[in-house]
């Protein structure tokens, strides 16, 4: 198994910290909840789903942290705009995340740890006290702490740049007059009018951290100093991951991460997502155009995650059809397998496919086009056989259950219609709020069930739940 390790910029033989062990720490960026996740924001997190699927697969036991940013500049400027406190502008986006998510299949992480829960704060001050007692960082005449870039040699390692260069890169910002250097970052800021009820105690003042140091935090509380994976967007690495190896390295000393792992961008119709550009797309946006879960997800994961991904709604159309491919191939094999478990025929037994070329394909750094190329190709061939009855039954289960395996990776099967219990509990809920007249709340969780994929009507006796073809 191996992928490709931005630190290093070449494809790494994959093995774990321990040597021998199946278990591995995970860390991935997670969203910043001032608005409802894009589905580039998707695309990156369904990479990450798909790394660890592709790692279980191959035996390793994953445990995984992505964070909630729910306290940063934008959190702080939309509560504001909002008129509303912090907790409840961002507890919207939130959950709305999680919905996302489930909507497409993406495995839950074993914690979803938010900044502003206090042990995190305080073990984010705690790193920064260590910082400036090693020289690492300063405080500033505002009251706010920096990083002294100057004073970390890695810096720059993992985003391929010396600090020279940095010079150039235009990142003056008119409030980080006082820094000593133009990249040094703020691991504390102090607290200013803007930020209004928005603070914490510290050695400093009030104030309140810096991104980069959230990560740095969240990551050693739950996983320790050192992971064996960090992803995220290539617009993660500079500064964000660059940031989080100085501050975390810079206290513990050791390295913090063996790989980094990146996704490319999402574009829609080749152009860069933006609203004002009208191309900019949440994932309702896109269910509301008739499309499932499923088929969004097929659509995130199938270009390999180093290529950028270009969206359309042509692609749209491609996902629901290959979608329609192994549907349909999934009917026939079924129907075949039954029939000879009827007949009791047990002759020829084909012996089960424990290794194929689906699988090779994403040991090699994830190779996703390659490892569907090998699926459609075995649809195409086992079609074929069908077509001239040369299929036995014993081939038919064979296949089935190979695809019962890589579809732990993909997850991308027909489900049917069975009501899963917390749709069910929504559901409820609902009738209960139409029972006290809340409309408002009746409606609200109307339009939770339908970004979640499932359609409710009234009826004399109750309500009646539908699932989207094909969610
Ligand atoms: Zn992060």
């Amino acid at each position: 198994m191996r992928y490709f390790n931005t630190y290093s910029r070449q494809l790494e033989e994959f093995t774990p910290r321990g040597p021998g062990s199946r278990e591995i720490d995970m860390y991935t960026c997670g969203p910043t909840v001032y608005s409802r996740a894009h589905i580039g924001n998707f695309r990156a997190y369904i990479f990450e789903d798909l790394l660890q699927r592709h790692l279980e697969l191959r035996g390793y036991q994953v445990h995984r942290v992505m964070n909630i940013t729910d306290v940063d500049d934008k959190t702080i400027r939309g509560a504001r705009e909002a008129g509303v406190p912090l907790q409840k502008f961002t507890a919207q986006f939130k959950e709305a995340f999680f919905q996302d998510i489930e909507t497409l299949r993406i495995k839950r992480a074993d914690e979803f740890p938010a900044a502003t829960e206090p042990r995190y704060i305080e073990r984010m001050i705690g790193m920064i006290k260590t910082l400036i007692d090693r020289g690492l960082a300063y405080e500033a005449e505002d009251k706010s702490v920096y990083y002294r870039i100057n004073k970390f040699p890695n810096y720059g390692k993992l985003a391929h740049f010396n600090l020279d260069q940095l010079q150039s890169t235009g990142r003056v910002k008119h409030d980080e007059y006082d820094k000593e250097h133009i990249g040094d970052f703020a691991l504390w800021k102090a607290w200013d009018e803007e930020d209004g009820d928005v603070k914490w105690n510290s050695p400093w003042g009030p104030g309140r951290p810096g991104w980069h140091i959230e990560c740095s935090a969240m990551a050693t509380a739950l996983l320790g100093d050192q992971i064996d994976i960090h992803c995220g967007g290539v617009d993660n690495i500079f500064p964000h991951h660059e940031a989080e190896i100085a501050q975390t390295e810079g206290v513990t000393g050791k390295q913090f991460v063996r790989y980094w792992l990146h996704c490319a961008h999402l574009l829609v119709d080749g152009q860069k997502m933006s609203k004002s550009l009208g191309n900019f797309y949440t994932l309702p946006d896109v269910l509301e155009k008739g499309y499932t879960g499923r088929e969004v997800r097929y659509a995130l994961m199938r270009v390999h995650y180093r290529a950028p991904l270009n969206f359309t709604w042509d692609g749209m159309k491609e996902a629901r059809e290959s979608l329609g491919r192994i549907d349909d191939w999934l009917e026939r094999l079924r129907g075949i397998a039954k029939e000879a478990n009827l007949e009791h025929s047990t002759s020829n037994a084909q012996p089960p496919i424990e290794e194929s070329e689906f699988e090779k394909a994403l040991d090699d750094d994830l190779n996703i086009s390659g490892a569907l190329g090998f699926l459609f190709e075995t649809i195409r061939e086992t079609n074929r056989a069908m077509d001239h009855a040369e299929l036995g039954a014993d081939t038919a289960t064979a296949w089935l259950s190979w695809w019962k395996r890589i579809n732990e990776v993909l997850d991308v099967e027909k489900q049917d219609g069975a009501v899963p219990a917390d749709i069910a509990k929504l559901a409820e809920a609902r009738a209960q709020a139409r029972l006290a007249k809340d409309f408002r709340k009746s409606d609200e969780l109307r339009d939770e069930l339908d970004a979640r994929g499932w359609e409710v009507r009234d009826t004399k006796d109750g309500q009646k739940l539908t699932r989207r073809v094909g969610v």
